[in-house]
Parts: structure tokens; sequence; C-alpha cells
């Protein structure tokens, strides 16, 4: 709670429409309080939950928009199974500091006859957006309205979608937005898996598969800690280690340059399906793999 500039709301507002987010936001404005807009999907978990306390350590008001977001899911994939707990997540939202809930409709997103699309090339086509087709463009043109919606002085995006993140940093510039993109770090369970509302899709069996995404990425860190360099060779760590996980397929495992996700380079990127589920994962090299931090 925050007392010089007004005692923040337990309960967020949840706000449906862009105009009015638009209105609440140039009410605060005009009072000089800063505002941080944390874009998720919902079911928010302890992920989401370092980026909402960030960003109500950091501003004096912060958004939290609650979106699934139709545009950057692609036939076949989970749009229509993706879990809405609204209510749960608007209190949890709530305790961890943020004063409103930006919960639009699709029909309030995308009205009949919206056609504009925004797209980040170079980095969409790579890594995600070749596994994902039309991924990043969802994820742009989402973002870019969201921003308009807010109209924020910083937005938060986590480490867990790296890609997304350079994509989001990259037009936040090119549009002039004057948004300060701010990414926190991966958010992993004690076991080491990387927090991710999907995972509440994996049973028990695939839970024990799905480990094997980090221990991939602590294979490839802990050989570069001592001195491994020969891309060819780390790159074959992340590539042993998921092949002897019978219940993972991977649809790619590579060192990336974390600027652009070209490789050869120092970002350890992975997307593997476990039965039905497709998880992504990712590990800097060099840095000491994240403590859990869950709870
Ligand atoms: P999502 O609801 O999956 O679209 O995620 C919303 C935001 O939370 C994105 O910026 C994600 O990168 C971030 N996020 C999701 N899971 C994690 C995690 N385990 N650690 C850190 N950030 C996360």
């Amino acid at each position: 709670m925050r007392s010089s500039t007004g005692v923040k709301a337990a309960t967020p507002v949840v706000v449906r429409k862009a105009s009015e987010l638009q209105s609440v936001v140039a009410a605060w404005r005009r009072t000089g309080l800063v505002v941080g807009l944390v874009p998720t999907m919902g079911a928010l978990h302890a992920g989401h939950a370092n980026l909402i306390r960030a960003a109500a350590a950091e501003n004096d008001r912060t958004v939290v928009s609650i979106f699934v977001n139709p545009l950057q899911f692609g036939a076949g994939e989970d749009f229509d199974s993706y879990p809405r707990p609204l209510e749960a997540d608007r209190q949890l939202a709530g305790v961890l500091g943020a004063s409103a809930v930006y919960a639009p409709t699709p029909g309030e997103m995308y009205p009949a006859g919206a056609a504009t699309r925004v797209r980040v090339s170079g980095l969409s086509d790579v890594l995600e957006g070749v596994h994902r087709p039309g991924h990043f463009e969802g994820v742009a043109t989402v973002v870019a309205k969201l921003f308009n919606a807010c109209r924020p002085d910083r937005a938060y995006f986590g480490q867990k979608d790296a890609q997304q993140a350079a994509v989001v940093r990259r037009l936040a510039s090119d549009l002039d937005t004057g948004i300060e993109i701010r990414v926190c770090p991966i958010v992993r369970d004690a076991d080491g898996l990387a927090l991710s509302s999907r995972n509440a899709y994996l049973n028990t069996e695939e839970r024990q598969a799905a480990l094997s995404l980090s221990r991939a990425l602590r294979s490839a860190n802990t050989a570069f800690l001592a001195g491994e360099r020969d891309h060819g060779e780390l790159r074959r760590l992340l590539h042993d280690t998921l092949r002897q996980e019978l219940f993972a397929n991977v649809d790619y495992a590579e060192l990336v340059d974390p600027n652009d996700f070209v490789g050869p380079g120092q970002l350890a990127v992975l997307a593997v399906r476990i039965g039905r589920t497709r998880l992504i994962d990712n590990h800097l090299l060099g840095e000491p793999f994240a403590a859990a931090l869950s709870g």
C-alpha cells in the first residue's frame, strides 16, 4: 500500500473498454502519477506475480491486462481451452498492488472491420515465429493496442518469453511509444520447471517429463561455466539431454544471439512438446541458474 499518492484499492476496478481505460489513466497522469502496465493472458501464477510486484514497486499505479488474444493462437492451438479464472486473477492482482484490471472482450479488442496488423520483421521470422506462424504478428498487434489503450510509462514482460520480449522492445522503440520496457527474470518451480499457465495441462507423468527442459538448459550452462565454448558441443548437450526423455518432442533447441535470435550465441532457447502441451524455456549461458522463487 502506498499513501503519499493515495491509497491503492485492494480490489482493482475491472475495465472492459479501451476508451474507459484511457480516461482512468489520463486522470491519474493529470495528477502526476506514474503508470505501469503488465500485459498477461490471465491464469496468474508466481511468474506474473513477480511482474505485478515489480510494477507496483516502481510506479504509482499498476494496470494488469488480462486478455487471451485470439490473434496469437494458431489453428489447432489451445485458445478455447486456455484457463480464464478472471475473478481469482482480479483478487490476486489486487493483493499484489494492481489498481486496475483491463479485461476487454475479443469483440472490444477487435471490433468488426478491424484490419490493422503490426509486424516486427526479422525477429518474428525465426524460432517461435517459424513454429507458430502469425504468432508474433498477433502479439505485436495486441501489445501495440494495449500500449495505446493504457499509455503507461513502463511496461513489464517476462524473460520466460525471451523472443516475445525482444519483439516488444523493438516495437516500443520503432513506434516511438516512449514506454520503458522492463524484462523480469524467469520464475521457476522448486524442481526447475519454468512457471507457465500451460503447466496446468500436464498430468503427473508429463510434469516429470517437462523437467527435461530445465535439465537441458542446466547441463549446457554447467558445461559453459566449466569453460566449454564450442557451440556445436553445447547444442549437442541440449539435444542429448532432451533425447533422453521419451515423452519430449523437440521443436527446436538452439543457441542464439539474445538480440536478434539468430545463431550462434549465448542464449539457449528451447521449445518442446510434452504430450499435447507445448513448453518453452531459455537461459543465458554463464548466468547462475535461477533459484526457485515460486510461491
Ligand atoms: P502470459 O500470461 O503467458 O502471456 O504471460 C504474461 C507475461 O508474464 C509475459 O511477459 C511472460 O513472459 C511473463 N511470464 C510468464 N511466465 C513467467 C515466468 N515463469 N517467469 C517470468 N515471467 C513469466
